[in-house]
């Protein structure tokens, strides 16, 4: 069986590996001149072997599949294992950077009101049997109808949980609060409470030297010379003969293609014949998230450990360098929704600019930093955002056309998997696909 990957990502790279190991012939077609996609360690800008993710950061301990690659290419998760809820230790607001106790006392029901959000979403969680089928939630209609601020509202949460959601929206979801399904936050919630049962508590960690290590362990795992780099895909032809993939001079016969790529740069390949319209509606109308990342590095640490949550532009500053031995470190500013939008109309050394202020505002002490970047992957067109974050209407429209099969064509990325929008989803849809094409060949 001969096979096209159209991407060179988690995705890509797993369906390649489980497809050649088992004798298909294929080519994996790759835009970029790297491999890894949204998984991209960078450290060119740094010193002191520092190091800082510009798109996937943590790995979970309920994602096994990562987990298993992290150990198979001897690699090792960090130190710092973290709670999600660790979020909302810090506050920079109005001039003053708030701990937890300073948060208590500004307001005593933060905490409860936050519970009462998440009690919300586990009890329509409490709805769906199987994760990998939102849709079949007896009320699926009517809470893939509301959004996250829809309940926000009725919850009538005060202003400074609403501002938490808020802020946590932009950084799980990469978007606000109005674009979340709320049916797609208790996928998601269902998914961790059904994988959380053996671990007790979900917590997360970064893979030591960064996750690029597995990507580059994928890779080195395929024959040299199947990842053909610089070829973008732009048209898919099927005909009698098979499909036939195009990127710009060079043609790719193969019986079966799989679209491991954002949903974003394949809204620009001409099919022919074109997609069935309900899944050119979802290749066309899926929600993408929007994340601007910014890291800085600076000579001295002068923060308190811990994530802050901020009012101003960067909306979270957290230290991924954490546990590293040099004096200097790392401030990130992580931007999603419209914040990260805003950002990503900037040129890169604005953004770095407006970051430095927003951090320089919590801290004061700053010194000027070293060096740093700023990735904003909206404005990328390889990706076009993040990653998807299925709005109100559309996990009952969207959900299942992306995950089924269309004639030869094959759909993988972490927008079609169980894990929607984690590295533990783009491995599980390439494993998806790779065993939905070795058990029809
Ligand atoms: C800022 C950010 C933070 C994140 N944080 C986390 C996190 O902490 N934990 C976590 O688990 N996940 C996180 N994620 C999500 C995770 O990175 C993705 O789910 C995962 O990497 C997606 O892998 P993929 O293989 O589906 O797609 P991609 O990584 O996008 O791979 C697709 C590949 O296809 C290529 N391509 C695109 N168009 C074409 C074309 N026309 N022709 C040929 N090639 C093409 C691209 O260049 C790319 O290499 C984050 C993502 C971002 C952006």
């Amino acid at each position: 069986m001969r096979i096209v990957v159209v991407g060179a990502g988690l995705a890509g790279l797993t369906a390649a590996e489980l497809l050649h190991n088992a004798g298909c012939d294929v080519a994996v077609l790759e835009a970029s001149n790297r491999v890894g996609g949204r998984a991209y360690t960078r450290s060119a800008e740094f010193i002191n072997g520092q190091a800082a993710e510009a798109g996937a950061e943590w790995v979970d301990n309920v994602h096994p599949r990562m987990r298993g690659l992290v150990e198979r290419f001897g690699l090792r998760m960090d130190d710092n294992a973290t709670t999600w809820t660790a979020i909302r230790r810090w506050l920079f607001r109005d001039g003053a950077l708030l701990g937890p106790a300073d948060l208590a006392r500004l307001d005593p029901q933060l905490g409860d009101e936050l519970d009462r959000l998440e009690d919300f979403f586990a009890s329509v969680a409490a709805g769906i049997s199987d994760a990998a089928h939102p849709a079949q939630h007896p009320q699926a209609a009517h809470y893939d109808s509301l959004s996250a601020a829809d309940i926000v509202d009725q919850l009538e949460l005060g202003e400074l949980a609403r501002l938490f959601a808020t802020r946590n929206m932009q950084g799980e979801f990469a978007a606000e609060p109005h674009e979340v399904s709320a049916l797609f936050v208790a996928q998601q919630r269902a998914l961790y409470e059904a994988a959380a049962t053996p671990h007790g508590e979900v917590v997360a960690q970064r893979i030591v030297g960064g996750v690029s290590g597995v990507t580059a362990g994928l890779a080195s795992a395929l024959p040299q010379g199947m990842i053909r780099f610089g070829e973008t895909v732009d048209a898919v032809t099927i005909d009698e003969t098979g499909a036939h993939v195009r990127a710009g001079a060079n043609t790719y016969h193969a019986d079966q293609v799989v679209l491991a790529c954002s949903l974003v740069p394949l809204r620009a390949v001409v099919f022919d014949p074109p997609l069935p319209p309900e899944l050119a509606a979802a290749v066309h109308g899926l929600g993408y998230g929007r994340v601007t990342k910014t890291a800085l590095q600076y000579p001295e640490r002068v923060w308190p450990a811990g994530y802050a949550t901020t009012t101003g532009r960067a909306q979270r500053v957290y230290e991924p360098t954490v546990g590293h031995p040099a004096e200097s470190g790392i401030l990130m500013g992580y931007t999603g929704g419209e914040g990260g939008t805003r950002l990503a109309d900037l040129a890169e050394s604005e953004r770095m600019r407006e970051i430095e202020l927003s951090q320089r505002e919590m801290y004061p002490a700053l010194p000027p930093p070293l060096g740093g970047f700023s990735q904003a992957w909206s404005g990328l067109a390889l990706f076009g955002g993040s990653y998807a974050v299925y709005r109100p209407g559309e996990i009952t429209r969207f959900w299942d056309v992306l995950r089924r099969p269309h004639g030869c064509i094959h759909f993988a990325g972490e927008h079609t998997a169980t894990w929607t929008g984690y590295l533990e989803g783009a491995v599980e849809s390439g494993e998806t696909v790779a065993s939905r094409l070795l058990a029809n060949r």
